[in-house]
């Protein structure tokens, strides 16, 4: 019989942290995607042997922000450590850490699974320095292979949240990433651009028989840096270890990487044991020490948190659960929808949340910009769903009068009236062109008035297309009704 497993995951996430300055030196923080290679470098971050770090504290106030809001307990002492290894892209032959007196410890993250929320404690949060970037260039034509060194990453903060193995599968293991990622966001702390690397993901997992209550070998995947890679690379390495275990082979605790064109797991080195780091306490950096003041002044100035906002929307404005998701992703987007909402309080906010995460989604998809580059102010927004509301426009009218204000940013109302796609809502207007309409049609009114009701229809189109489409259909069918009745009691 084959057993069924348990999937056993913890997550390993480094943020980095948007600080202007590198986490001991006074180099500027800079996009290492754009930036020319090497123009943030000093003595410190690039490892010179007399140079000496010094802690950056807005670097301190960031990674509080993001312990505080995962309710961590924060060590009022902490501790940086020497994590000795070499690497290229390591200049000083080790990396300033924190390892056993860590800056915060015992949190928690509550995400959203199919089954409903569910909390992942978390172990442990602290702070580190970023390495450099090595690049790799081939062999080409009979010439030897070289690499590049970049140092403006070296020393960028670097904050590693770690979780409890308390996650049960891929989906969850995303739902984590995302949630987290969505809360640096908040904070302000990282820019949560997965595609410039500023997060990496590290699953750590194994499996096991279910009923079983140890845990078994796990293997630790590196660098991943996109939610995709991470729900696939979860997914493929739980699916080998099964194989492994069913086979009767053993699973060895060793560190994988990702190879994303042929979408699998592959061994990159067996796991190093603490010990060969050869961790021990930063003689350049005393003990690094927390006021509770100041700890009390972050916390009291965290903003509104996305699980608080979600739970919000959902209750004030009676949203579903998908639509509040989306639009509690980034605080710009919520932002623009509250501020829509409080400019046109007779519209159903669910209404307004739905031209959001529907049209205007779709336009930003469309163009590929981000929400921050919309033209379209939310009260311009307000006033194109309040001549939908009045029944000014139609809703297709609506749709192409909000294209034309995503490229022109114009406002509604001039779009309206210059190209004469008012609604015609007046009804003594209406009352007239129905009367119209029937005077000029005797044989047709005839035949209703005979009995054949349906002909009340062919009216309704007559009048409708007289307008071009632009009658109110409500009111003609309301006003045609009740001019027919007024002509059969009158008979
Ligand atoms: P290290 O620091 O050597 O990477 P830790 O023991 O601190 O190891 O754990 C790192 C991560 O691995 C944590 O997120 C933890 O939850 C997770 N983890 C520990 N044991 C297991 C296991 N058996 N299966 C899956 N994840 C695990
Ligand atoms: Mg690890
Ligand atoms: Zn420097």
């Amino acid at each position: 019989m084959k057993p069924n497993f348990e999937t056993i995951i913890g997550l390993e996430v480094h943020a980095e942290l948007e600080t202007r300055s590198k986490m001991f030196c006074g180099c500027p923080v800079v996009d290492s995607t754009e930036a020319k290679p090497n123009i943030a470098v000093c003595p410190v971050c690039a490892g010179m042997p007399g140079s000496l770090p010094v802690v950056n504290q807005q670097a301190v106030e960031y990674a509080l922000k993001v312990a505080l809001a995962l309710e961590c307990q924060i060590n009022n002492t902490s501790i940086f450590a020497r994590k000795n290894y070499f690497y290229p892209d390591l200049p000083k032959g080790y990396q300033i850490s924190q390892y056993e007196s860590p800056l915060a410890h015992h949190g928690h993250l509550k995400i959203r699974t199919q089954s409903g929320e569910k909390n992942i404690r978390i172990r442990r949060v602290h702070m580190e320095e970023d390495t450099g970037k090595l690049t790799h260039i081939p062999p080409n034509n009979g010439k030897p292979g070289y690499s590049l060194i970049d140092l403006n990453r070296a020393g960028v903060p670097l904050l590693e949240i770690v979780s409890e193995p308390d996650i049960r599968s891929a989906e969850e293991a995303r739902s984590y990433a995302v949630t987290l990622r969505t809360l640096l966001r908040y904070l302000g702390v990282n820019s949560g651009d997965m595609q410039k690397g500023v997060i990496r993901i590290e699953p750590n997992v194994s499996i096991r028989p279910i009923g079983s209550s140890e845990f078994y070998t796990r293997t630790e995947i590196k660098n991943l840096n996109s939610f995709r890679a991470l729900e696939r690379a979860v997914a493929y390495e739980i699916q080998r270890q099964q194989n492994l275990f069913r086979q009767g082979k053993t699973i060895v605790q060793q560190t994988m990487g990702w190879d994303e064109s042929h979408q699998k797991t592959f061994p990159q080195r067996t796991k190093e044991e603490e010990e060969d780091y050869r961790y021990f306490p930063e003689p350049d950096i005393p003990p690094l020490v927390i006021e509770d003041e100041w700890i009390e002044r972050i916390r009291a100035a965290l903003p509104e948190l996305p699980a608080a906002k979600y739970k919000r929307f959902i209750k004030t404005y009676r949203l579903s659960s998908d639509d509040a998701d989306l639009l509690i992703s980034a605080q710009s987007i919520s932002n623009y929808f509250e501020s829509t909402v409080s400019t046109c309080p007779d519209i159903p906010p669910r209404t307004v949340a739905n031209w959001i995460t529907g049209e205007l989604f779709g336009l930003i998809n469309q163009r590929n910009i981000t929400f921050e580059d919309i033209k379209i102010l939310p009260r311009e927004l307000s006033a194109l769903l309040s001549l939908l509301h009045h029944g000014e426009i139609n809703t297709n009218t609506a749709k192409a009068v909000l294209t034309e204000m995503f490229e022109t940013g114009n406002d509604p109302k001039t779009i309206v009236s210059k190209s004469g796609l008012n609604q015609i809502s007046n009804i003594a207007q209406i009352a007239k062109i129905i009367h119209d309409v029937i005077a000029a049609n005797p044989k047709e009114l005839e035949t209703y008035l005979n009995g054949k009701e349906t002909v009340s229809q062919w009216f309704f189109g007559q009048v409708m297309r007289g307008t071009g489409g632009k009658a109110n259909p409500k009111i003609v069918k309301a006003e045609l009704n009740r001019q027919l009745l007024e002509l059969k009691r009158k008979q």
